[in-house]
């Protein structure tokens, strides 16, 4: 146990100091004395004196002497001439104030802290009573940051401005600032009284629980006490480094509802808090990370045990370093700023004296060591009532993790393999840090909080996140579909379809151009697909794909749609996209020529052996047919007499049909569109193919740059076009489907919904948000909506109006 001794002019003071010490932290503290001279009630000091307490008091543990004031001081110098060499080396001449110094300094003795840390308690020793009666007020208030001479040392006041308080970022840029100087720096809380602990060590100034409006009263101590409280005041008022950016809002306080746009009879969704904004749907991937195992046996070497100790540190310092690298290149050196404070981890004080201790003293071993220091101090953020701070615990436990990890050889950070919502009971910065962006499509989390470094992360990186979800999230089975609003905080298991507020059903399904487009339309919620486009099986090669090897793809499409519907559009070809087996006339306005049916009908035996390959697909799987271009209805009655042929070929030869087939016809032509009442008896669906309906209704090439702005689905004329064959369909029981690019702006959503569409065909990564899109409009007043837009006389007052902003005339005939 450190000794300790109390050198004062007067022996009745010291005698006073030891009876007060003593009857704080027990008897068994050496506590010696070398008070007033030899003649009694003298005041004065003797250095030999002083050189024989130290000798009582000395111990293998070492000695703390403190001193009042003047001649004390040199006399506990002259002391350090008259003792051996041995005993001198183990003496510190401590300037802790005497009598709050020896208090502190006998309770630390008395609980077996090391010379250092005995006299770290001493110096701070005075700081609660600077903190409870604000002592280095000068007469007037000094204005915050100002430095305030004191006869113990100089100190500062501080009021904090940071939306989060000295939370680890600003708190490490102060470690760092008060590390770099010869000083003690002590931080008390004075709004909270919570203090004083070490500036130097962030474990400690992170328990202050310094929040947003808080004063902190920062005492200096040492030579270089006055620079170290300049620089301190410096960063205070460049707010820590730290943006005060929305980025760090302060966690709600309320958990929310459930999102306000979840379908009234969907299954109920797992509630939580928001992490990250953005939607995002793929298949539940749980990370787990494997049980940490911590050896129990221990070389019986302190020494080798410590050394690989330090070792696991170096290698995790090199770690964080790449992950601070990379996140700074990928989101920023504000986000990157998050690894600071798990480097300051690896040399705080906090978690190396605890393991050092449980090294040398209880001979542990490293990990054991590491992991037990870690533990207790991520306990005692845990007990803080303070949710920014209990979150805290979970950087810690991740760093010393890491750290056991190194040593173990074990791996410390789970990864993903292909894209997926990832689903953990929570994520450390260096788990989040460390996921493959491409293929981590969202992050949910059973437990954390909107302040994790995790959640911060995630907004950095773009990853829509979920936490503090609840432990049914770790229920959900692998590879589950679940549709991630990270805005609302919400997760949606096997989203169902999506249903606008007032109950109307919408599908919204996905544009696919390949087999191999498939998982990511279902990964993103597509409930089936609207527009296969065929083109891909017959461009870029020499030859004609037979039926068996069209059927077999038809089929591989349907399989990796489990059971979901799939629209096939027959071959949409033409000078406008030539197939080099299949020469077809030069057309200087290919657009306007053979394509589509149109070439389809040309040569009939092509759209015979597709529509063979498709029927056989379709007696096994939900498939159905529609057909591109249709100008007319003479052109689709041609279409329909082919397919039949087909059918009956491939009854001929017994194989195998659809009882039904659903057929439908693009609504790509204006004239189609006008005469939709007149197709609407006949055909089983309308499936509007804005990109083309909008060229030919607006005479504007698709792809044409200098017409671009002509060529906007929202135009009122298109949405006319559009309402005509909504109302057909809706006279004869039919239903109508868009597929254009329309369908994949959100912003379209509730004009289409309202002009009566039940389907919407969008490209894969649009559909979470065209479901949202859905999930939060009325149909009701969607429909008042459309009414309203067919009255504009231009697609930017249309959006204008669902912008919800005040629509400007049109300066253009557009
Ligand atoms: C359309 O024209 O809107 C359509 C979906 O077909 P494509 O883009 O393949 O011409
Ligand atoms: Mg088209």
């Amino acid at each position: 146990m450190v000794g300790i001794v109390i050198v004062s002019h007067s022996a009745k003071l010291a005698a006073g100091v030891r009876e007060l010490a003593a009857e704080m932290s027990g008897p068994d503290v050496r506590l010696e004395l070398a008070g007033g001279l030899d003649e009694p009630e003298a005041l004065g000091t003797d250095a030999v004196r002083v050189a024989e307490a130290i000798a009582r008091a000395d111990s293998d543990d070492g000695v703390l002497v403190l001193m009042d004031l003047g001649s004390a001081v040199l006399s506990a110098e002259t002391a350090l001439d008259l003792v051996t060499p041995e005993q001198r080396e183990r003496v510190l001449l401590c300037e802790a104030p005497l009598v709050e110094g020896a208090v502190a300094a006998a309770v630390a003795a008395r609980l077996g802290k090391p010379l250092a840390e005995v006299a770290k308690e001493a110096r701070g020793g005075l700081q609660g009573k600077t903190a409870h009666l604000g002592a280095g007020e000068p007469a007037s208030p000094a204005p915050p940051g100002a430095a305030i001479p004191l006869e113990e040392g100089l100190t500062l006041r501080l009021d904090i401005r940071n939306p989060l308080g000295l939370h680890a970022r600003p708190a490490a840029r102060f470690v760092q600032t008060a590390g770099a100087f010869d000083a003690d720096v002590g931080v008390t809380n004075l709004t909270s009284g919570r203090g004083p602990a070490s500036g130097r060590s962030l474990n400690g100034l992170a328990t202050l629980g310094v929040r947003q409006g808080h004063e902190i009263l920062v005492s200096a101590h040492g030579p270089q006490a006055a620079a170290a409280l300049a620089a301190l005041a410096e960063l205070a008022g460049r707010d820590f480094d730290e943006e005060l950016a929305p980025a760090a809002a302060p966690a709600p306080t309320v958990f929310p509802t459930p999102s306000p746009a979840a379908p009234a009879d969907a299954e109920a969704p797992l509630s939580g808090l928001p992490g990250a904004p953005g939607i995002a749907s793929g298949p539940a991937r749980h990370l787990r990370s494997a049980a940490l195992e911590i050896p129990t046996g221990s070389s019986g070497d302190p020494e080798a045990e410590w050394e690989a100790l330090e070792q696991a540190l170096v290698l995790v310092r090199a770690e964080i370093v790449a992950v601070r690298e990379s996140v700074a290149a990928g989101a920023g050196q504000y986000s990157a700023a998050i690894f600071d404070a798990h480097l300051l981890f690896l040399d705080d004080e906090a978690l190396l004296g605890p393991a050092r201790r449980a090294i040398f003293e209880e001979g542990l071993n490293a990990a054991q060591a590491w992991h037990a220091a870690a533990e207790a101090v991520a306990a005692d953020y845990r007990s803080l009532d303070d949710d920014y701070l209990q979150a805290r615990a979970e950087d810690l436990t991740g760093v010393a993790r890491q750290v056991v990890a190194a040593l173990t050889g074990d791996a410390a950070t789970p990864s993903l393999v292909a894209p997926a919502i990832v689903v953990a009971a929570d994520l450390t910065p260096a788990d989040t840090a460390a996921l493959d962006r491409e293929l981590a499509l969202g992050i949910a989390t059973a437990a954390g909080s909107p302040t994790s470094h995790s959640a911060i992360l995630a907004r950095s990186l773009g990853i829509p996140a979920a936490v503090g979800l609840g432990e049914a999230l770790l229920a959900v089975p692998e590879g589950t579909v679940l549709l991630l609003d990270g805005d609302a905080g919400v997760v949606y298991v096997e989203p169902e379809p999506a249903l606008t507020r007032d109950g109307r059903l919408v599908e919204v399904v996905a544009n696919i151009g390949s087999p191999e487009d498939v998982p990511a339309a279902i990964a993103n919620g597509a409930e089936g697909v609207g527009l296969l486009r065929t083109e891909f099986l017959f461009l870029e090669r020499d030859s004609m794909p037979s039926e068996a090897e069209q059927y077999a793809t038809y089929k591989r499409i349907a399989e990796g749609l489990e059971g979901r519907p799939l629209i096939l559009r027959t071959l949409d070809v033409g000078a406008d996209k030539p197939l080099p087996y299949l020469p077809v006339r030069a057309e200087s306005n290919p657009f306007l020529g053979v394509r589509g049916i149109r070439l389809a009908l040309a040569r009939p035996e092509l759209l015979e052996t597709q529509l063979r390959a498709a029927l056989r697909a379709a007696a096994e799987y939900p498939l159905k047919v529609m057909f591109p271009m249709v100008a007319t209805l003479e052109e689709y009655r041609q279409a329909m007499s082919v397919l039949a042929r087909a059918r009956e070929e491939l009854e001929q030869a017994g194989t195998a049909t659809p009882e039904a087939l659903e057929v439908g016809v693009m609504i790509e032509v204006p004239a189609a569109a006008l005469a939709a009442e007149l197709f609407a008896p006949e055909v089983d669906f309308f499936s509007i193919g804005t990109n083309d309906l909008v060229q030919y209704t607006m005479a504007a090439e698709r792809g044409n740059a200098s017409v671009a702005g002509l060529a906007d689905g929202l135009h009122p004329s298109v949405l006319r076009l559009i309402r005509i064959v909504a109302d057909a369909a809706e006279g004869h029981g039919k239903w109508v489907g868009v597929c254009g690019e329309l369908a994949s702006e959100p912003l379209a959503v509730p004009v289409l919904v309202g002009l009566g569409a039940t389907e919407l065909s969008a490209n894969a990564p649009a559909i979470p948000a065209v479901k949202e899109a859905v999930r939060s409009l009325d149909a009701r007043a969607a429909r008042a909506l459309v009414e309203r837009a067919l009255g504009l006389s231009s697609a930017p007052e249309v959006r204008s109006l669902l912008e919800g902003e005040p629509a400007e005339p049109a300066r253009t005939p557009t």
